[in-house]
């Protein structure tokens, strides 16, 4: 078995402007660096297909997903754009590529938990992890992780799953859908303060929220990990892991402040696999959030990707 790699042409396509940090070369970079250092022959390639509404709906309102499907349709078919806040705009491909992001997450949770991959990452955009379970932010626009998350507990009746999130900025979206939900372990660092100025206070007891100050670098990011979450996910004992893969927390990213390099992130798949295969089966799937420097971006993503391939 391997590593399945979702990724789809159409979540490239999405574009909210010149100079927009989510930009879409990089998925580009992503792929150019797996092509260039040959990481490409370990793992699998597989195309996104698109979330239903009824998938999405397991994260978001129902109201929330028709009234976005309608008006991201609506550019999709008389073109236009809609700034959802400030920095989230939705252009005609945004539609096409925020369901290829979610049914990324949803067929690579299938692949896994059917044992036809190990574990996957999906390589999306736009990302989720701001969307919260009524509004569009951050760049988000559906919760990728909380979907696929939901879609394991409800469709697959697993009982318990765990969420990690690593970007540099709090995950704000899937702690509004998931606390209080039990059957999910939530862990994650994020700078602070930082955008979107959430998450010192945790908004349920499924939280590890753990606020880090600013140029904190990689050896305090590993002592807090070993303290903070890893007895957590030993003592939750999930049965599928998620992952919000932000590669912002990168020294060269300059979205954040944070100090972290590629060896963190290797260190830190390398600690989630170890937990995910003593309780769940080595099941995990990762789906990029942030991440915006591309050259720190594509190394840091290839060190997450050797340590699932196992190939590091
Ligand atoms: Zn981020």
């Amino acid at each position: 078995m391997s590593t399945v790699f979702y990724s789809h042409p159409d979540c490239r396509a999405h574009d909210m402007g010149q100079g927009h940090p989510d930009c879409p070369q990089r998925l580009d970079a992503i792929h150019d660096h797996l092509l260039a250092t040959g990481l490409d022959i370990a793992l699998e390639f597989r195309d996104a297909p698109e979330a239903t509404a009824e998938q999405i709906s397991r994260a978001h309102t129902s109201n929330y997903v028709s009234e976005t499907q309608d008006l991201l349709g609506r550019l999709r078919d008389e073109g236009g754009t809609k700034a959802m806040d400030p920095d989230t705009i939705a252009c005609p491909a945004t539609l096409q590529a925020a369901l290829r992001a979610a049914g990324a997450a949803v067929a690579a949770t299938d692949d896994v938990i059917a044992g036809r991959a190990s574990n996957a990452f999906c390589a999306v955009r736009p990302p989720g992890h701001h969307a919260t379970r009524d509004q569009a932010m951050g760049f988000c626009f559906f919760n990728n992780v909380a979907v696929a998350a939901r879609h394991a507990l409800d469709v697959h009746g697993l009982q318990r799953v765990a969420i990690i999130d690593f970007d540099v900025h709090h995950g704000n979206g899937t702690e509004d859908i998931i606390a209080g939900d039990e059957r999910v372990l939530m862990c994650s660092f994020f700078q602070h303060p930082l955008y979107p100025y959430s998450g010192a206070v945790p908004k349920g007891t499924n939280m590890v929220n753990v606020p880090l100050e600013p140029y904190t670098r990689g050896p305090v990011v590993r002592q807090t990990i070993e303290q903070m979450w890893l007895p957590a996910l030993e003592r939750f004992a999930p049965q599928m892991i998620f992952i919000s893969a932000g590669f912002d927390a990168h020294r060269e990213d300059d979205l954040g402040q944070m100090g972290l390099i590629e060896d963190d992130y290797a260190w830190i798949t390398q600690q989630l696999l170890t937990v995910a295969r003593r309780h769940a089966q080595g099941r995990i799937v990762s789906c990029l959030e942030g991440g915006y420097h591309l050259g720190a971006l594509a190394r840091s993503v290839a060190a997450h990707l050797r340590v699932l391939a196992d190939v590091a």
